[in-house]
């Protein structure tokens, strides 16, 4: 099987799908990225800024030399600026490239909030390679950084620079941490995991302005749960959302959804407001796909995700009929000695979508009482008409084992009583003999009950 294929952007997507092609296909494979890195583990970044890795560049899993052996043609640094949807055709900083297959991968942009001060130097958000780079060089011994957003990668980060040493304030609009994976009850023991290691946590609150003539002095905080006022600031990391580059499809005719991101069918292919394409592809953080419990439109703003997407579409490219379904999005955030993980909805986002549902919430250890070390494990199980629907660990060890268990048994429908009946596995050093899982959905149930 012999034809073009053009790909936009060089990240977890795109390089997947070219690597995929150049096993299984003969197609020519054209791969255009405006970083100037490829093939490097974003999710990495924030352990290099703690330190646990040495240097940025221990993130680049493949350099670019591997791809080009390969007979990818990649162009680094190079824009995509347009799509000519009707020729074909890409329109690029290095000249004009025709495509038998197109393959939008183009990812994210950080959302900055309008705040005033936001264009100081010491403001960055941490997305690519570089940024992570020029925020390294920032920082000394006595830096005081303010994060904005204490969403995955803000909760993260918090960690990983207050176990460095550095002077931390975390701000947050919503009352909690992690709100829009955990729920409120389950987010406590994150947040007070991040005060215990010198993370000064404020939710609840604005940061309304960013203060210094050239470089960052102070950050002006307005409400919330401590009466902040002025923080003395050094460096502000803006970690406030991402938004979909989806505005070179948009412009070519592509169908954009609600979420702002491009919208895909089951085979990851787009559509116009003629129908779907055939030759036409989007997957990673640019791609709409659906939320597996709601069915809603959803944009995943994961890795894991990413590679899965990237699978479909390089298989579907390959000839054969392959479908990413609606996803769960399992997910773990490492914050310091606490992991925190769920898959499906929580609570929240039940009530957004007019779901009723049931939680049921247990503590326990992850290791028999007797055996040294382990943690305290938190479960929250939440269900729908007795079915599970969402799952949050936290945990100083042992949350992604169950989050994946758990994200499984929401996909096939798991319900109370199934879960009541989960045979769980035990030795000492890695469980207790019944799994807070089982006391978690014991509870749902008494309460289901009455
Ligand atoms: C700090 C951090 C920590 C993370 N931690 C985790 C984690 O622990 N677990 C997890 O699952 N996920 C994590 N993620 C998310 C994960 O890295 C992303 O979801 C994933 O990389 C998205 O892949 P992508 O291919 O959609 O986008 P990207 O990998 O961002 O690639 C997009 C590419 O498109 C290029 N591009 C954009 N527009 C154009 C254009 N017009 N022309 C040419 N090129 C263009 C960009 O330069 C870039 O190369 C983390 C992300 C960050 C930033």
């Amino acid at each position: 099987m012999t034809g073009k294929v053009v790909i936009l952007g060089a990240g977890a997507v795109g390089m997947t799908v070219a690597t995929y092609l150049k096993r299984h296909t003969g197609h020519e494979v054209t791969v255009f990225t405006s970083d100037t890195h490829t093939a490097y583990s974003q999710c990495g970044m924030p352990f290099v800024l703690e330190g646990v890795i040495h240097d940025f560049p221990d993130l680049i899993v493949r350099p670019p030399e591997t791809f080009i052996d390969m007979g990818i043609d990649l162009h680094m640094e190079t824009t995509v600026n347009d799509i000519d949807a009707t020729g074909q055709k890409v329109i690029s900083d290095a000249g004009i490239f025709g495509y038998d297959h197109l393959v939008i991968a183009t990812g994210s942009t950080p959302f900055v909030p309008a705040i005033k001060g936001r264009e100081l130097d010491s403001v960055f958000t941490l997305h690519t390679l570089s940024d992570g780079m020029r925020i390294n060089l920032s920082i000394n011994e006595g830096s005081r950084i303010t994060i904005i957003g204490a969403g995955g990668i803000g909760t993260e980060l918090a960690a990983c620079l207050a176990v460095r040493g550095i002077a931390v304030t975390l701000v947050e609009a919503l009352p909690q941490v992690l709100p829009m994976t955990l729920d409120p009850d389950m987010a406590l023991s994150v947040q007070q995991h991040l005060t215990s290691l010198g993370v000064r946590v404020i939710t609840g609150a604005h940061v309304h302005s960013i203060n210094g003539r050239y470089h960052v002095r102070s950050v002006s905080v307005q409400g919330g749960s401590v009466m902040a006022g002025t923080v003395p600031t050094d460096i502000v990391i803006m970690a406030t959302g991402l938004g979909p580059l989806s505005g070179i499809a948009r412009n070519a005719g592509y169908r954009i959804g609600s979420t702002g991101g491009i919208v895909t069918d089951e085979h990851m292919r787009v559509s116009t407001d003629d129908g779907i394409l055939e030759n036409v592809y989007a997957g990673g953080e640019c791609a709409e796909v659906k939320e597996f419990v709601t069915g809603s439109p959803f944009i995943s703003r994961l890795g894991s995700a990413a590679r899965r997407m990237a699978r479909v579409i390089g298989e579907n490219i390959a000839g054969q009929d392959a479908v990413y379904l609606p996803t769960l999005s399992p997910n773990v955030v490492v914050a310091g000695e606490v992991t925190a993980g769920s898959a499906g909805i929580t609570s929240h986002t039940a009530g957004l979508n007019d779901i009723t549902v049931v939680g049921g919430v247990s503590e326990g250890r992850t290791r028999a009482g007797y055996y040294p070390g382990g943690s305290q494990l938190t479960v929250k199980l939440i269900f729908s008409n007795r079915r599970l629907v969402g799952a949050q660990v936290v945990a100083g060890e042992g949350v992604k084992e169950r989050i994946d268990a758990l994200s499984l048994a929401i996909r096939m429908g798991a319900t109370v009583d199934d879960l009541l009946e989960w045979e769980t596995a035990y030795a000492p050093p890695v469980s207790t003999v019944i799994d807070p899982v089982t006391f978690a959905a014991d509870d749902a149930k008494m309460k289901m009950e009455g």
